[in-house]
């Protein structure tokens, strides 16, 4: 039979307490999320809702082609020009999400014979750029720059590392500084995701590359997601004005892929007005995320440290984070549930993320809730 093979494999899933569901989110939950990417609270700030509608309204529901036929609008460029300028590049380009920003950075900055140097702990979408490249991946260990220099070195002929900024599964920061230097020293390109670093960490959000000095070099590059502190949808690929060229005219998944809908650009680009006008954001989502890994240390929970907005709590098992997960859900509290395949040391999760809008009573409570269903 055809797909019989896929009875055996959910089997198995159902068997190690894998299976994944989707749940549509109701537009007036009265859940306390802590499971969303808005961080800086601003999907649903009036500014935003009222250009994305703007937008749709002067542009229509979708951007009618790829960027390079018809899905370029003026709002593209701006968002293109204001977000190179905020983050400290030379220039941007948007793309229709973070996942195919990544795959674009990655495959079009790895040729044939090159060498893509990838930390263990890198996100999906930098690990599924590193197998479309053409280039030969060394998987290395995670946040170790002295691993990094040694594959380098090894190295002849073009070469990137590839990072996360921070990670998206225990929300710690890469080595950024010494990634830069090793590259440096071996002309090779850094490659960097910035997905939860835009909008909390560096100068009123400026991001990871522009706190730890990188920012604007002519030998690293960046991605963003919109999806996140923006909240919007799209993402970016940030660097020296040559790079982006070379994007345009080599990235497939810039060339063939839809452009972002206007609606999406024009909302990303009002949060980051946003943003640029209300600092003080990025600086409240990390003392949210510092107290709630005080609170939940101090109730006997091992979270980790957070170096950005990711707070994660570890859990006993795939089936225990599922039930905690969903018995903080009947408690009123929403949290993200990470299991393998999305955990590289297989280690279960609770993910946590703090918001810039959560206040000293939510972030009480959520710690109580969590507490109290601990399995
Ligand atoms: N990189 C990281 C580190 C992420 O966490 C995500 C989002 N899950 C992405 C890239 C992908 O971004 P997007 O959701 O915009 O495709």
């Amino acid at each position: 039979m055809a797909f019989g093979w896929i009875d055996e494999q959910a089997e198995l899933r159902r068997r190690a307490g894998l299976v994944r569901t989707l749940r549509p989110r109701p537009a007036d939950s009265p859940l306390l999320d802590l499971a969303g990417n808005d961080y800086l609270g601003l999907a649903r700030h009036p500014e935003v809702a009222e250009a994305a509608a703007r937008a749709a309204r002067t542009w229509g529901g979708g951007a009618t082609g790829s960027r390079l036929v018809t899905g370029s609008t003026e709002l593209h460029q701006e968002l293109e020009r204001e977000l190179a300028g905020f983050c400290g590049f030379e220039a941007a380009l948007v793309f229709s999400s973070g996942y195919a920003a990544n795959l674009a950075a990655v495959t079009a900055l790895a040729p044939h014979g090159s060498l893509i140097v990838s930390d263990a702990g890198n996100h999906a979408s930098l690990i599924d750029g590193c197998r479309l490249a053409r280039g030969t991946t060394q998987v290395v260990a995670h946040a170790d720059p002295d691993a990094v220099r040694k594959a380098l070195g090894a190295h002849d002929g073009p070469a990137i590392a590839v990072s996360d900024t921070v990670f998206s599964v225990d929300g710690d920061a890469a080595p950024l500084a010494a990634l830069a230097g090793a590259c440096r020293r071996h002309g090779a390109g850094l490659v960097v995701d910035d997905a939860h670093g835009l909008g909390v960490l560096g100068d009123g959000g400026r991001g990871a590359p522009h706190a730890a000095g990188p920012a604007g070099a002519d030998d690293v590059v960046v991605t963003v997601t919109l999806s996140k502190s923006l909240g919007s949808q799209g993402g970016a690929v940030l660097g020296p004005a040559r790079v982006i060229d070379h994007m345009v005219n080599a990235a497939r998944t810039f060339i063939f892929d839809t452009g972002l809908a206007p609606a999406a650009a024009g909302a990303a680009l009002a949060a980051l007005r946003i943003l640029r006008r209300e600092p003080e954001r990025a600086a409240r989502v990390r003392a949210v995320a510092s107290a709630l890994h005080a609170r939940l240390t101090a109730a006997g929970l091992a979270a980790v440290r957070p170096d950005a907005a990711v707070v994660s709590v570890r859990a006993p098992s795939p089936e225990g984070a599922v039930r905690w997960a969903a018995d903080c859900r009947a408690a009123g509290l929403s949290v993200g549930c990470f299991r393998p395949p999305s955990v590289p040391d297989g280690v279960s999760r609770l993910r946590l993320t703090a918001r810039a809008d959560l206040s000293g009573e939510q972030i009480e409570r959520a710690v109580q809730v969590i507490g109290e269903t601990r399995p």
